[in-house]
């Protein structure tokens, strides 16, 4: 076979136990046809082989997203980013610059902001006194709050509160008006939809289907959104992705971008079972996953939440939360019901994704994998729990013996990349420092990990992704949770393709597999650990083609 690419001169971490290192790799047809040393990989090119020379960098599988919302996020690079911004002034100076450069746009929307933004909770009253007269909101660096002001609430028809699903809260004031606070998806879909953009939201909100269904117009728009996550992740080194959040319109974008040959990732859509839905909902589920089975777009999978999030007081755990005696926060689903959900998704071999943040959530999630197991027997399920922020110590050791991956973001973890401390560790509470944000803990527990950043929660970033599990700083008084870097980089390769099942196809570099490649700006295993977010993206291929050249 003739290869029309090979990359040499590279210090090739293949991720194949069987041959670890390598210096040279050849592609034909968008596959690997071989894996060697520099004299044999280089003899076989022919006149019209593209030879790259690496110059001794670090060469690896591409990088397996393990966790994102490629369609919202895409959409969301059009707006207002907030990290880094402080307290009011620098607020209102953001937003004043934002809205002069957007005088048309029907909502200011703002990404990234944190809890603490300003020096109290934020309402209405704030956000009106930067800009009254035009819809703005903030949405919270976790995609779990939305902050609007009047405007925002009047036009999406909340001001005066609306009936809501459990979990999800237009928080009202003592004047009957809402606050300005919405707490989870439902909550602030109204707000979102003022944008126009309630279609990229509709997998994480609903789980539902556009209704009526997009005219090609407007298909082509969400396209293009979704085109701009995918350039966004081939820049970051990126060639196959969960989506952790869907329906069947997220895969027919996906596939229309396939057909214009502008499909730069492999990317895997779950079905979103919602509480409200009832079991048959889960033939919508088999509906994607028939429907969408080749090397480049999958389903398989369903996504569930288990609990909100720490900062909102809306994970739920099985202590109580630090100066609220007695309250926990509730799971999404009872224990009884997800144990009768889970056990119907795995006997129809699919997979199940849950997002589960407090302790409690984690353990409901465990217990009905385990009662799945019971019901349908032990196969190659592979369910996974997402996030894991909190884990009583108990319930380590179950996750290897139930063969569960953790799937987990390092970024996530306060201290670690843009998240601050605190308040995050107070709203946990100092006794149980030792029991969140487990990385290392885990992996010595033998569970199967698979990393991610959960973009566009966090920078879609890998090398700074993989630079906040190399150094992240230990809490006061708990153990330390780095991990170290080989582990780190097959949890975003070979890690991630196994927790997709897709490890026949990609994250590893052997003969016979996907041409997915990532070329970083040296070699990783000789810069100091401090210095790996700093290092760039050379060249990502996936599939044979080159996606990103830096
Ligand atoms: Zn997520």
């Amino acid at each position: 076979m003739t290869p029309d690419l090979i990359l040499t001169n590279a210090r090739i971490l293949t991720m194949n136990p069987a041959c670890p290192r390598a210096e040279a790799v050849a592609v034909s047809d968008g596959r690997i046809i071989a894996v060697g040393n520099r004299a044999e990989i280089e003899r076989m090119a022919l006149t019209d082989t593209e030879v790259i020379d690496c110059g001794g960098s670090t060469l690896l599988p591409g990088f397996f997203e393990s966790h994102l919302h490629l369609f919202f996020g895409g959409a969301e690079l059009a707006h207002l980013q907030l990290t880094h911004v402080e307290g009011e002034d620098a607020l209102a100076r953001a937003f004043h610059a934002f809205a002069a450069a957007n005088p048309d746009a029907p909502l200011l929307m703002a990404q990234g902001g944190h809890y603490a933004i300003l020096d109290h909770p934020m309402t209405r009253h704030d956000l009106d006194r930067i800009i009254p007269d035009r819809p703005i909101a903030i949405c919270a660096h976790d995609h779990h709050t939305v902050w609007a002001n009047t405007a925002a609430l009047r036009v999406a028809g909340i001001l005066e509160g609306a009936e809501m699903p459990h979990g999800h809260e237009v928080v009202m004031g003592e004047d009957g008006l809402a606050t300005g606070e919405l707490r989870e998806f439902e909550a602030f879909g109204p707000v979102i939809a003022i944008g126009g953009e309630k279609r990229p939201n509709l997998g994480i909100a609903t789980g539902e289907e556009p209704s009526p269904w997009p005219t090609e117009a407007e298909q082509a728009i969400d396209r293009a959104k979704i085109a701009n996550g995918l350039a966004h992740a081939a820049k970051h080194g990126i060639t196959s992705m969960v989506n952790m959040d869907g329906n069947h319109y997220t895969l027919d974008l996906l596939r229309g971008l396939q057909a214009e040959g502008k499909l730069t990732a492999r990317v895997k859509v779950p079905f979103h079972f919602k509480p409200n839905m009832d079991l048959t909902a889960l033939d919508r589920a088999d509906a994607m996953t028939r429907d969408f089975d080749d090397d480049w777009l999958t389903s398989g999978f369903v996504k569930m939440f288990m609990d909100g999030v720490i900062d909102s007081g809306t994970a739920f755990r099985l202590d109580s939360y630090p100066g609220r005696p007695g309250y926990h926060s509730e799971p999404l689903f009872p224990g009884p019901r997800f144990n009768e959900i889970a056990t119907e998704i795995d006997r129809r071999g699919l997979q199940i994704a849950v997002h589960a943040i407090g302790d409690g959530a984690v353990r409901t999630t465990i217990n009905g994998y385990e009662a799945a197991q019971k019901a349908n027997g032990k196969r190659d399920s592979r369910h996974r729990i997402e996030h894991i922020e909190m884990i009583d110590p108990s319930d380590i050791p179950r996750l290897d013996a139930l063969g569960i991956t953790a799937s987990l973001q390092p970024p996530h973890a306060p201290g670690a990349m843009d998240f601050a401390m605190f308040p995050t560790l107070d709203v946990i509470g100092r006794t149980r420092w030792n029991d969140i944000y487990l990385c290392r803990t885990l992996a010595e527990a033998g569970a199967p990990l698979a990393f991610a950043s959960d973009w566009p929660v966090t920078d879609i970033s890998v090398m700074r992704g993989i630079g906040a599990a190399l150094n992240r700083p230990a809490f006061e008084g708990a153990e330390d949770q780095r991990v170290p870097l080989m582990q780190v980089l097959h949890a975003y390769t070979a890690g991630g393709a196994w927790a997709a099942h897709r490890e026949h196809v990609t994250g590893t570099l052997k003969t016979g597999l996907a041409a997915d490649i990532v070329v970083l700006s040296g070699d990783i295993e000789t810069t100091a650990p401090d210095k790996v977010s700093a290092m760039e993206i050379r060249l990502t291929i996936c599939g044979g083609r080159i996606t990103y050249r830096g």
